[in-house]
């Protein structure tokens, strides 16, 4: 699954070739959306919050997708055949004369006011990749972190018998109402980095700004690297399982954080790593 970093430079990439110039096709094979025609007007920026993408327009409306599973951007040249955008997987086609944004296995996608892309956003933690993260974002990040782990997890994941024993922090962190933008890869590379063990409660980590800012500074060398998720560069845990730990030459471990369904792999050193005492 995509996640912050993937999504930044796909905002970066869609805003170089589609803010300032007007849109002369749109197409959004999406149901609740195939009514909405977007020719005429101009982009005036295209803006990541964690996960989600907002392209916006000068008649104040939005475009918001989400790549959940598979979905990616792909932006051709107009007029080219790459650009006809004829496949069964594509879900978007954003065109001016210069360049073609084509969406492809999108996983969501609503056409709303930008005025109300608080309803969307606005639940979420704040993006760790976010300018202000570290000046704002990451106090409201670690309140929370605490909250979800005292209350034993918010929402679906809430169990009452965690109360008193607290929410491990890879569920927590995967939560993108309580940080934006983490998923397997950049929760666990940072643990990794600081010798968390994943499963260690929220409320017995010494420094949870810490492991929040780690996980920027390693999304944000991401970033600036090109895709990290898809060359494996720069990680020394995640998709590594039973080979040697980068740091001390135990195998690597993959196990489960949250519950099934929405259980997902998080691969640590189970030497490094170690339960707290
Ligand atoms: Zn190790």
């Amino acid at each position: 699954m995509p996640e912050g970093d993937v999504v930044r430079l796909t905002a970066t990439r869609l805003d170089e070739a589609l803010t300032g110039r007007e849109i002369v096709r749109s197409e959004l094979r999406w149901p609740s959306a195939a009514e909405h025609d977007l020719v005429g007007r101009t982009v005036t920026s295209v803006a990541p919050y964690g996960k989600h993408l907002l392209v916006r327009f000068d008649d104040g409306w939005s475009l918001h997708t989400h790549l959940r599973m598979e979905g990616e951007w792909h932006v051709a040249r107009t007029g080219t055949s790459s650009a006809r955008a004829a496949g069964p997987t594509v879900r978007v086609v954003l065109a001016n004369s210069w360049w073609t944004a084509i969406g492809v296995r999108i996983g969501m996608l609503h056409v709303l006011r930008t005025t109300d892309e608080h309803r969307i956003v606005g639940p979420l933690g704040p993006d760790v990749l976010a300018d202000d993260f570290p000046e704002h974002g990451v106090r409201e990040a670690v309140e929370r972190l605490l909250a979800d782990d005292a209350a034993g997890g918010l929402g679906p994941r809430h169990r009452p018998e965690r109360v008193a024993t607290g929410v491990p922090l890879a569920e927590a962190l995967l939560d993108q109402h309580t940080v934006a933008g983490l998923g397997t890869i950049w929760t666990a590379e940072p643990l990794h980095a600081l010798k968390i063990w994943p499963w260690t409660p929220v409320r017995e980590v010494p420094d949870l700004a810490d492991v929040l800012l780690t996980a920027r500074r390693l999304m944000q060398h991401s970033v600036q690297h090109g895709f990290a998720r898809r060359s494996g560069y720069a990680r020394h845990v995640h998709g590594r399982e039973g080979r040697a730990c980068h740091r001390c030459g135990t195998p690597v471990e993959v196990g489960r954080a949250n519950e099934p369904p929405y259980d997902r792999p998080i691969f640590y050193c189970p030497a490094c790593q170690r339960p707290p005492a």
